[in-house]
């Protein structure tokens, strides 16, 4: 007799309902969720593999210190007694969080309470930094919030899919499937992939347009020029619901046909072909993602895309809207309650003094961040320089993927104190961790995640506690009660943080603001534990959900109307002769992340068993590297070494690198040891494709 558990897939952006079942002798199966909105049923070969990979095999089962076991009780105290020193001695900006798209909402929570009410730095950031903070800064520009204006079924629904800087079937491969499958029923609908490279997704495009590295901008404002002549222009909509209007077409009109050649290294015909689609078809939906956002000019390309869905007004309506696919669990209820360094909870703005006032007197704080913290990559020099003297990593392992990955190793190796909550013993970062704190992984932990269409499910514990790990918001909380605000930290459970959380989204809001689920601020435990999957804005006292937003304007800038943001093309070739090519990194379709939990599955890791790097044939030749020779990758950064993949499907002059193999797996395919750590002047985002390197056979 099995029992079944509800619950969350814990891979990609999609945030596919799981089933899982555990019967009589403990074994685990899991199936999709026929009634979960994300995807009906279906699961990829990710999320199918789940109970390959929950085995307790390498996992860390009780707190260690210098890598000797150690009781919660010392290993808190430690944790608690080094940040308050570190804090009293070199103030509140001398200690940071490094965090995870990985972490449930409730973790994520209290992080960045503790952090930013009660430390009073804002010196936590997250790896979701370099998968989606461009969209973030994008939609903050546009719409003057954080906000996801549609729903996947919008991509169902459209008569035209555009897919720019995303490999869908790999990367979100249940939204590819239903794409798939709408296209079938409607065979009249059109794809087109905007891609330097040819993907598993091209093979769907009706049209792929393989254009130049960063070269989107341009084209978007090509778009929006030739829209502007066109019948397609929603003046109505302009007029009443925007501003900027004439400045973004101004720079967009600047821009030459040939100079748009130049930019997109597109031929002609393919342009107007794009440009007569968007034009003629009025059900349009935008989608991006990492080739979009990892980009050192990111927040301009969402911007781009944008003023194109708003000065046709294609936004908000069933079928139509620009649409950023996030690409980890939970990066989306990471942002809502302030995970990055920039902002603050329940989609309030750290820059504004009434909002900081307001979340300060809502969690009783003793003080609260005043302005941004460290992003990133800026958070990993100030460790390098001797800036942050006290450092806790969670859920993430920064040694593998964070940008110059070599010198985040040396600057976390250096760091006087670092803590790391992990599942695992031995990754790449809890090799250099002091205290190595042991985690719940899926399964174990209970909380709330939220997808990429605003939709917050629950994933449910359904297995026992391995060894003494503790959930992460747990660890938090108890080193805050004892660095003395035991108040604001008397959790008993995930379900009282969702209740604060949801609490404070509805806290002094009239509605003005993007997000209430207000109406969750009493919910009972009984409720939060049958929580069906829902979208948020959820308003107190209602039971309507908003599934979209924008169709009729009511943006969330103080005027209620939305931006067009001028943008310029930016400089895209970064080559030179000592490093002649594009280097992009990217996802393959089995592996997540650092590979520290698919790499346990033999049957994921049968798709593809080892890194390479693509190459064109003619590439290959100048370089006298054969077809499954090694080649060596080296920037000024450093080098790795991987399998030449000889391929028609990369453009020339360029080279695709997965992102996942870490030490463990592979000796010396740590590709992001050779990335640049350059990064997008608004988001803060690394571009990790577009990367000058130098490849020569090993
Ligand atoms: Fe999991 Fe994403 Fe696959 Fe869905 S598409 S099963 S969320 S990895």
């Amino acid at each position: 007799m099995s029992v079944e558990t509800k619950t969350t897939c814990p891979y990609c952006g999609v945030g596919c309902g799981v089933i899982a079942s555990v019967d009589d002798h403990g074994k685990v199966s899991v199936k999709g969720d026929p009634e979960h909105p994300a995807n009906y049923g279906r699961l990829c070969s990710k999320g199918s593999a789940l109970a390959e990979t929950i085995d307790l095999d390498g996992r860390v089962l009780y707190p260690e210190i210098l890598g000797q076991r150690a009781s919660w009780d010392v290993a808190l105290d430690l944790v608690a007694t080094r940040f308050s020193e570190t804090i009293a001695e070199q103030g509140p900006d001398s200690v940071a969080f490094y965090v995870s798209g990985q972490l449930l909402t409730e973790d994520y929570y209290v992080a960045n309470k503790l952090m930013k009410g009660f430390i009073g730095s804002a010196n936590i950031d997250t790896n979701s930094r370099l998968c989606m903070s461009s969209s973030v800064a994008g939609h903050r520009r546009a719409f003057g919030s954080d906000t996801v204006p549609g729903t996947y079924e919008d991509i169902e629904l459209a008569d035209l899919v555009i897919l720019t800087g995303s490999n869908l079937a790999w990367c979100h491969p249940v939204i590819y499937q239903r794409l798939a499958a709408a296209k079938v029923a409607r065979p009249g609908m059109k794809v087109v992939v905007i891609d330097p490279r040819r993907t598993m997704t091209s093979d769907i495009a009706d049209l792929h347009l393989a254009i130049r590295p960063d070269g989107d901008v341009a084209l978007f404002m090509g778009l929006l020029a030739q829209l502007a002549q066109s019948a397609a222009i929603n003046q109505n909509f302009i007029a009443l619901h925007t501003e900027g209007f004439p400045d973004a077409f101004a720079e967009a009109s600047a821009l030459s046909f040939s100079d748009l050649l130049d930019k997109t290294g597109l031929p002609a015909m393919q342009l107007r072909e794009f440009f007569r689609l968007f034009v003629t078809t009025e059900k349009v939906v935008t989608c991006y993602s990492q080739g979009v956002n990892q980009s050192s000019s990111g927040t301009d390309k969402v911007n781009a895309i944008i003023n194109c869905h708003l000065a046709t007004g294609r936004i908000g309506r069933p079928g139509m809207g620009p649409f950023s696919l996030t690409g980890q669990p939970n990066a989306m209820g990471g942002r809502e309650v302030g995970g990055l360094a920039n902002m603050l909870a329940a989609h309030m703005a750290i820059e504004n003094a009434e909002d900081r006032d307001r979340v300060q007197r809502f969690w009783n704080a003793p003080t609260i961040a005043e302005r941004p913290g460290l992003k990133a990559v800026d958070m990993f020099r100030a460790v390098a320089d001797g800036r942050i003297k006290a450092l806790w990593i969670m859920a993430t392992n920064p040694v593998v993927s964070m940008p110059d990955a070599d010198a985040v190793e040396a600057a976390i190796k250096a760091c006087p104190f670092v803590v790391v909550s992990d599942v695992l013993k031995e990754t790449d970062t809890t090799r250099h961790a002091h205290v190595l704190l042991p985690s719940l992984g899926w399964g174990e932990k209970d909380g709330t995640v939220t997808n990429s269409e605003r939709r917050i499910s629950r994933q449910r514990e359904y297995l026992p506690a391995p060894g003494d790990a503790k959930p992460d918001w747990w660890q938090m909380a108890e080193v805050g009660r004892r660095m003395g605000f035991a108040e604001a930290f008397a959790f008993g459970s995930a379900a009282d943080i969702f209740a604060e959380h949801a609490a404070l989204s509805s806290f002094e809001n009239d509605g003005s603001r993007d997000f209430d689920i207000g109406a969750y601020a009493q919910i009972a435990i009984r409720d939060y534990d049958t929580l069906s999957p829902f979208q948020w804005p959820q308003p107190a006292g209602s039971l309507l959900q908003m599934t979209r937003f924008f169709a009729e304007g009511g943006f969330f800038h103080p005027d209620r109307k939305a931006r067009f943001v001028p943008v310029k093309p930016p400089i895209s070739d970064r080559t030179n002769a000592d490093f002649p090519f594009t280097l992009n990194t990217g996802r393959i379709r089995d592996q997540w992340h650092t590979m520290t939990r698919t790499g346990k599955s033999a049957r994921l890791s049968a798709h593809i068993a080892e890194p390479f790097a693509e190459i064109h044939p003619r590439d290959a030749v100048e370089i006298g590297v054969g077809d499954a020779s090694l080649v060596e990758i080296e920037s000024p950064h450093g080098k790795v070494i991987v399998r030449a993949l000889v391929t028609e499907r990369q453009a020339r002059g360029s080279l695709f690198v997965p992102m996942h193999w870490n030490d463990q797996f592979a000796a010396k395919a740590r590709i992001d040891v050779v990335v640049t750590p350059l990064t997008d002047p608004v988001s803060g985002q690394p571009a990790s494709k577009n990367v000058a390197v130098a490849a020569r056979p090993f």
